[in-house]
């Protein structure tokens, strides 16, 4: 297949790339770097298969015929998308439906990466794909959080209104080599910290929890989803949910590290518990993640460690 994948410079974006060149795809990479990184790319320079474009979605474009789109395009952690606020609103809406015209256009599926985020401050407990959110429409959040539901509004609509095979995805957190190391997220913070010997930053009281999944399971359940019959939001990510305290814990462990802990405010609307229900995953695509949050923490090791030595280099 000829692939397109927006977003193809950021963490699961440039995964999802290796991924499709390792099965025999070729692939189109867009990416107007907002949040993205070329260094995530650079391993293929020289891969046939492969081909980037430096270019915003939000501008109609056309890559001429693919058979496959995944739109991966959006920043994605919190500090990211309150800095671009406007921009992420506009991906979510200008650059999604021009992603939708190009797989209108050529017949081809589409696969939206939503988001858990969808489902805002939970209420209901792990999270069902037919919960339908508790999100501050008017909150900080609320750029990144709406942005994603009126995408998945979009994606419906080209399925029901213009037949488009479309697939989406909510994603909860991930992590792995290539999270980006000052982009404010708990891994990426407390692994850098934990490496440097700094204190960790926890904030509120570190009670909250999130459930962590390993990059290579969620694009294992992201290419399995692309190639099923499923129209429906289907949740991705690792039940096992663990406090930001025993994040932490573990990353001290994995680290050997012996930084301390340090309380900062908890910011607004930071949801309170998060957990994916994957029983529809298990059930359509015969997917369970495979990593513990200790093994996967291990494999990222090398990565983080050579963003410390970079970063203790430009130091002096
Ligand atoms: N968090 C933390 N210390 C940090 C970064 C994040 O305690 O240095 C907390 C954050 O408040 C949230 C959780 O860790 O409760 C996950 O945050 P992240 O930004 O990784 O993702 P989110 O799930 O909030 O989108």
């Amino acid at each position: 297949m000829h692939v397109l994948v927006t977003g193809a410079a950021g963490f699961l974006g440039s995964h999802l790339v290796d991924r499709l060149l390792a099965d025999g795809h070729t692939v189109i990479g867009v990416d107007n770097l907002s949040t993205g990184t070329l260094e995530n790319l650079a391993h293929l320079t020289g891969n046939s298969g492969f081909t980037f474009q430096e270019r915003d979605i939000c501008q109609p474009f056309d890559v001429g015929r693919v058979d496959y789109v995944f739109n991966m395009a959006s920043p994605a952690s919190p500090p990211e998308y309150l800095r671009l606020a406007i921009e992420t609103l506009r991906v979510g809406s200008a650059g999604t439906e021009n992603a939708l015209q190009i797989a209108a256009r050529y017949g081809a599926g589409l696969l939206h990466a939503s988001t858990s985020e969808c489902y805002g401050d939970p209420q209901v407990h792990p999270q069902t794909e037919d919960y339908w959110g508790n999100v501050n429409p008017v909150g900080p959040r609320s750029v990144y959080d709406e942005a994603k539901r009126y995408a998945e509004a979009l994606v419906m609509a080209y399925h029901r209104s213009r037949g488009v095979n479309t697939h989406l995805v909510r994603i909860f957190n991930t992590y792995g080599p290539r999270l980006h190391p000052s982009d404010g997220r708990v891994i990426s913070n407390l692994m850098m910290q934990a490496l440097l010997g700094e204190p960790l930053t926890i904030y509120g009281d570190g009670k909250q929890t999130r459930s962590f999944c390993y990059v290579d399971d969620l694009i294992e359940g992201i290419l399995r989803l692309s190639r099923s019959a499923e129209h429906m939001p289907v949740n991705l990510g690792n039940p096992d949910e663990y406090t930001i305290l025993e994040c932490a814990k573990a990353i001290l462990e994995v680290t050997k590290s012996r930084s301390e802990l340090r309380f900062e405010p908890l910011p607004q609307d930071d949801p309170t518990r998060r957990c994916p229900n994957i029983a529809r995953a298990e059930k359509l695509l015969g997917w369970i993640p495979q990593v513990s949050l200790r093994e996967g923490l291990t494999k990222s090791l090398d990565f983080f460690q050579s963003k410390v030595q970079a970063q203790l280099a430009t130091r002096g």
